[in-house]
């Protein structure tokens, strides 16, 4: 017998009709690209929103089109991502650190139509404009006054979103939201690439709906109609990890910080808009560490850190929760998840622990949440204990998880749905997981793994480190065994005994890398995270000894 409730489907216009009806007067700071700080409200934002998707319609953007957007966390760009939702398009977000012919390959991938982008970036566009035989217009997120900009860029003929939104005032009394299905695509995002071409994931309404909860949930980022939440995680990452859905959904104030992600930038607006909690990947924060130590500033309201993307440093996590007082969470998740895959929040349930036990708790990735459901599973497919010893290529399925990957002809995913993440890791008694590499990565020394992970994150307290990474190089006895690659602050040459002998005592002793290499730039993906397949490559005429 089927229940008798309403079958209403899960959109994410109906987050923004919500926080336009019942929390009109909650406030979008955002530090713009043109330089100000300017203030909206989520009724604003609403407006806005319907006037953009009218624009776009009036362009031609109909049901299933897709709309790319390069663009950096604002309020333009926020109203636009509801504009091009609200008419039943998919929302395909750019990330502008990718290399040129990548961006070109996936948007002629994804053959958007339309292309909205920030001031900054018209430079970027113009290099790829030739080559991007699929997309109509090209809309720059500015006013009249910064057009002149553009042109100066070399980008001609694009349109002015304030003109073109401008426009569409009168029209604005009739409009409706274009009514889908709650499954219909609404978001495209490409990972990120570092094996291959870059792959499509697409979103629906009711999977980034879902994920809106699970990035919310109290154990989680916790939002409330009290929080403020500084949105540093960019939106092109992942949809910023869905804080732009959650913190309508929740009625939450939102600071968006632009292109300004520097650590000074950041703390200015953490202390003057009174923020609580902000998301982002462990760089950023490691850069505001740098700046509020070297000028001795106090964080006077920030609550709450969730931190993701690649593993959290020990030193980072002690830094934040031990001298400013900001707890800090660790969440893991991937593109292909929507992103977030996991929550932190300490549980009840826990025995009385130790703080060094909490601490080594909180390092690990955490546990999922009511949507995700996870495995870890041995080379024959074989389901690991949760011991947290066995280590096993982790597995997770559910609402907010990939099924297939835009235009590919098969599933991404096994019996049961369980999509294989590419993480390896180990999972407790308690349900918590720890990632102790991505499967590419890992290190076989003498038939046995070596955590990468924790190797770097040991290292990384050294006060002389400002990076490190630990691959594998062949080695004729063990077959592979594990080289430390260090750039050091500015300043500071540690020798190689001195790094390796500050492994000792802190991780099993055949886990202590063999030797060190000494290098100016560690490579980086477009996401920021260490590049080891390029690493690999760079450091391939290595010999060990
Ligand atoms: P890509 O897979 O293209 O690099 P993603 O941003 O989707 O782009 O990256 C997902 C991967 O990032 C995960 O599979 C995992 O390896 C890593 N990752 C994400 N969060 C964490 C975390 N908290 N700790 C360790 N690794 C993480």
């Amino acid at each position: 017998m089927k229940g008798l409730m309403q079958d209403h489907p899960l959109l994410l216009t109906g987050v923004l009709d919500y926080a336009a009806r019942w929390h009109p007067e909650q406030v979008v700071v955002t530090r713009t690209v043109e330089g100000p700080i300017v203030r909206s409200t989520y009724a604003e934002v609403h407006e806005r929103a319907r006037l953009c998707a009218l624009a776009l319609r009036r362009l031609g953007i109909t049901q299933g089109d897709r709309v790319a957007t390069l663009a950096w966390n604002t309020c333009r760009h926020l109203e636009s991502w509801y504009g091009i939702m609200g008419l039943g398009a998919v929302c395909h977000t750019l990330n502008p650190r990718l290399f040129l012919a990548d961006l070109e390959y996936i948007i002629n991938h994804a053959e958007d139509k339309i292309l909205m982008l920030d001031l900054d970036l018209a430079g970027l566009i113009a290099k790829l404009r030739p080559k991007l035989p699929t997309v109509q217009q090209f809309i720059v997120l500015t006013d009249r006054q910064h057009m002149h900009k553009v042109e100066e860029a070399g980008l001609q003929g694009c349109l002015c979103y304030e003109d073109l939104i401008d426009a569409e005032r009168q029209y604005l009394s009739g409009f409706q939201w274009v009514r889908v299905d709650e499954n219909d695509a609404c978001g495209l995002c490409y990972t990120s690439g570092t094996t291959g071409r870059p792959k499509g994931v697409l979103y629906s309404h009711r999977s980034n709906y879902l994920q809106s909860f699970t990035m919310s949930m109290p154990d989680a980022c916790c939002l409330t109609s009290a929080t403020t939440v500084l949105a540093i995680v960019p939106m092109f990452h992942a949809n910023s990890w869905a804080l732009a859905f959650g913190a309508p959904m929740f009625g939450a104030k939102l600071v968006l910080p632009g292109p300004y992600l520097d650590g000074e930038s950041l703390y200015s607006l953490l202390e003057s808009e009174c923020c609580t909690m902000s998301a982002g990947v462990p760089t950023i924060f490691t850069a505001l560490l740098t700046y509020l130590r070297e000028t001795q500033k106090r964080l006077s309201m920030l609550k709450l850190i969730t931190i993701g993307g690649a593993a959290c440093p020990p030193l980072l996590l002690e830094a934040f929760q031990g001298e400013y007082g900001v707890e800090m969470r660790h969440m893991w998740g991937m593109t292909e998840l929507s992103p977030i895959g996991s929550c932190a929040g300490f549980k009840g349930t826990l025995p009385p622990m130790s703080k060094k036990e909490q601490l080594a708790l909180q390092l690990k990735q955490g546990r999922p949440p009511i949507f995700v459901d996870m495995r870890i599973v041995d080379d024959s497919g074989k389901v690991l204990p949760h011991d947290g010893k066995a280590y096993g290529d982790l597995q997770v399925r559910g609402p907010h998880v990939i099924s297939r990957y835009f235009r590919h002809d098969k599933d991404a995913t096994l019996e049961d749905n369980w999509f294989t993440t590419g993480d390896v890791a180990t999972i407790d008694r308690y349900g918590h997981f720890q990632i102790t590499d991505r499967s590419k990565d890992v290190i076989k020394s003498g038939g046995e793994w070596v955590s990468s992970i924790e190797v770097e994150g040991v290292i990384m307290s050294h006060p002389a480190v400002l990076e490190a990474a630990v691959i594998g190089v062949p080695h004729p006895k063990w077959t592979e065994r594990p080289l430390l690659v260090v750039v050091p602050h500015p300043g500071r040459q540690p020798s190689k005994d001195e790094l390796l002998g500050y492994f000792r005592g802190k991780i099993a002793k055949w886990w202590i890398p063999d030797d060190v290499v000494f290098v100016k730039e560690i490579p980086h993906t477009a996401t920021g995270k260490v590049s080891k397949l390029t690493l690999r490559q760079q450091l391939k005429d290595y010999q060990s000894s």
